[in-house]
């Protein structure tokens, strides 16, 4: 699970923390100085940065020739997240940059720039759908134009599909890109809908959501008790009117990106840091050789009690969002490296873990006897690929299966140094000044906000989503769409709940007990009013985060009314946020923590269903339509993306590693373009 979070609150002061500290003090000593340019690129509603990898140049040479290794394997499945994201995004993507870099006509016209930036908007969502809202990203161009440039260009340059035209590749592409009515969403969640076959992802072809329950119900049995993570890597098709399985592994689906991705991981492998860490790394390997999902399991138990590696990774199907049926997994890779004294913090609420546990609000029949290997650090990512490029998260907490997080636990990652880069870019933007109610909660947010906004994090990733236990015989699956934005809401709720804790000024944590409140208001503000900067005027709320904060927010608003807890309040025609009683708001947070566990333990479908389509799903157009224009004077792009560093092995004249040098040069459009040549091995159909 990730956490996902906008920076629309970024919070400057780094002083009381002891992770910034750590880190502003590492950016310095890597000559990432204040020259450092953060900012890279801005079209339609996307931010451009750049993050700097502190502490890289300290690590040991085997280190960073694993993390080189790791880049690349990190790289490799860029095409197989677009593939998976739409049958057709390969080829518009390539017919697209094969138009850009061979197009010898005009490029000083409009018409020019709106085709540029549609480019860049598919880069950014790996895909012709916004990475989101889902949407399919409608060209500002016409179609007519698209054609004339894709006619204009020599075919040899062109990468039409086994000799086909230009027109019969046009008459392919151009309804998927230009046809509102085809493909609209890449993941379809409207009740009533078969949400399989409205969905533009790519897990299913030719087949019902009826057909896949079925498929998928058969092969369950209620009686195991570590069940693997059924249709995880796949993709369901009808063969003969069978419905069936394409497997995304070695000699199958996906082979030709996955052989490269093994072979560097088999480098990887000889360069690892001890023996438990290249086991994990040989379990990939024989995950992508076989498909064999039970060898994913032994591989996710081996990763998630690795704690003692400097070096870690993701790498593989893991995150199952964009399935409208919360199954098929994300291809995405990140690789990171601990960031020694900022995991700190992350260790002092980890050996705290039980007393958390114990003291959680929720009915004591769904507490965990025992809190397993909660193991946090906070880490400075290298490398971003797949599903977190370019936008990406914050924080991470994996493995997702639940029988693994209840007999070995959960590995919970903070990262520290896109965190920074978001703060860095934020600077000065004039957001707080636009929707704080007053004085006292700019100068709290100013005072205390990145601080509890890394603490949120830390206690969202390390304790949230670890706490809590199901009822015997019940699944997570029972809750469909609903479970992954009930499941946020359940590790936000957490974090809200213990971030107002006399505990954590007891051990720490926090040197005011009035700090939290720097992360209510901004949480609230965000949640029932900011983030709607987000949704399209007259759209609903979709992307499971989004469905989450507006749940929390709208609920306590809602319950709290009759004490005046949180309301609206107007000031110079302007709706403001005001919290009238912070000890009452953390009860709020408290009662629904306890009801949201409950629907997770006893897998209440129709009360889960109830609270997100109630609170997390529809806006009010009037607050909306504010928030959209007061938020676009202050100019400022809703989502962010990141481009890489750039890492080159350096070598003496027998071929023998001598170092691993990074560099920070390379803009958005160069980045793509190398990645969509380097590392592209995938035909343009699967
Ligand atoms: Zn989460």
């Amino acid at each position: 699970m990730k956490k996902i979070v906008f920076m629309l609150t970024s919070l400057l002061l780094l002083a009381a923390c002891n992770g910034n500290k750590a880190d502003s003090q590492s950016v310095a000593d890597d000559g990432i100085d204040s020259t450092f340019e953060y900012k890279v690129d801005k079209f339609a509603d996307i931010e451009i940065l750049r993050y700097p990898v502190p502490g890289f140049n300290s690590l040991s040479l085997g280190q960073k020739e694993l993390i080189y290794y790791l880049s690349q394997a990190a790289l490799e499945g860029r095409d197989i997240l677009w593939d998976q994201h739409n049958r057709y995004n390969l080829t518009i993507r390539r017919v697209c940059e094969g138009v850009y870099e061979n197009y010898m006509g005009n490029k000083s016209t409009d018409d020019w720039q709106k085709f540029e930036t549609y480019l860049k908007q598919i880069w950014m969502a790996n895909g012709i759908h916004h990475h989101y809202s889902e949407d399919k990203i409608m060209p500002q161009f016409t179609q007519e134009y698209f054609v004339s440039l894709v006619k204009s260009v020599d075919p040899g340059r062109m990468p039409f599909r086994d000799g086909m035209a230009a027109d019969e590749t046009l008459n392919e592409i151009v309804p998927v890109m230009f046809d509102p009515a085809v493909m609209p969403k890449r993941m379809n969640q409207t009740p009533g809908a078969d949400i399989v076959q409205t969905s533009a992802v790519n897990f299913y072809e030719g087949v019902t959501q009826k057909e896949v329950e079925d498929y998928y119900n058969s092969m369950k049995d209620s009686n195991d008790n570590t069940p693997v993570s059924y249709g995880l890597n796949s993709k369901v098709i009808k063969e003969n009117g069978v419905v069936t399985e394409k497997v995304w592994k070695l000699g199958g689906m996906y082979d030709k990106a996955i052989e490269r991705i093994i072979g560097w991981l088999e480098k990887a492998s000889a360069v690892a840091e001890n023996d438990h860490q290249k086991s994990v790394i040989n379990s990939l390997i024989d995950y992508y050789k076989t498909g064999s999902l039970e060898t994913f399991d032994d591989y996710s138990v081996k990763w998630v009690t690795d704690t003692t590696s400097r070096v870690d990774f993701i790498n593989g199907f893991i995150e199952t969002y964009t399935d409208p049926m919360g199954l098929k997994g994300s291809w995405e890779s990140l690789v990171n490296f601990k960031s020694i004294e900022a995991s700190e913090r992350t260790r002092v609420i980890s050996e705290n873990a039980q007393w958390f546990e114990d003291n959680s609000p929720i009915d004591d029949r769904f507490k965990k006897e025992e809190v397993k290997g909660v193991s946090a650090k906070v880490v400075t990512v290298a490398i971003l690929g797949g599903d977190t490029y370019p936008s990406t998260p914050i924080g991470i907490n994996l493995p997702n299966a639940d029988w693994i997080r209840r007999d070995h636990g959960s590995k919970s990652v903070t990262i520290d140094n896109i965190t920074f880069a978001y703060d860095k870019a934020a600077e000065g933007n004039g957001f707080k000044e636009e929707f704080m109610w007053s004085e006292n909660e700019i100068e709290l947010t100013k005072k205390y906000g990145t601080l509890t906004d890394n603490l949120h994090t830390d206690l969202h990733e390390c304790l949230g989503h670890g706490s809590g236990k199901l009822l015997p015989g019940v699944s997570t699956d029972v809750l469909q769409a609903y479970a992954s934005p009930l499941e946020e809401t359940r590790a936000d709720l957490f974090a809200l709940y213990y971030l107002a804790d006399p505990k954590l000024v007891e051990l720490g944590l926090l040197t005011d007990s009035e700090a939290y409140k720097a992360e209510y208001y901004s949480y609230i503000m965000n949640g029932a009013m900011t983030q709607l900067t987000r949704v399209q005027p007259g759209k609903n709320i979709e992307q499971a985060h989004m469905r989450n904060r507006a749940t929390i927010s709208n609920w306590v608003i809602e319950k709290g009314q009759a004490d005046n807890v949180v309301v609206y309040e107007k000031k110079d025609g302007k709706t403001y946020i005001v919290i009238n009683d912070y000890d009452k708001l953390r009860e709020l947070f408290g009662e629904l923590l306890a009801e949201v566990q409950r629907i997770k333990s006893e897998g209440d479908f129709e009360a889960g269903k109830n609270l997100v389509e109630s609170y997390g799903v529809k806006v009010d157009q009037n607050l909306h339509a504010e928030v959209l224009s007061r938020y676009e004077a202050l100019n400022i792009a809703p989502y962010k993306g990141f481009v890489n560093p750039v890492y080159k092995l350096v070598t003496d004249d027998k071929g023998k590693v001598t170092d691993v040098t990074i560099s920070y040069d390379e803009n958005y459009i160069d980045q793509q373009l190398r990645y969509s040549k380097q590392y592209s091995v995938l035909p343009l159909k699967n």
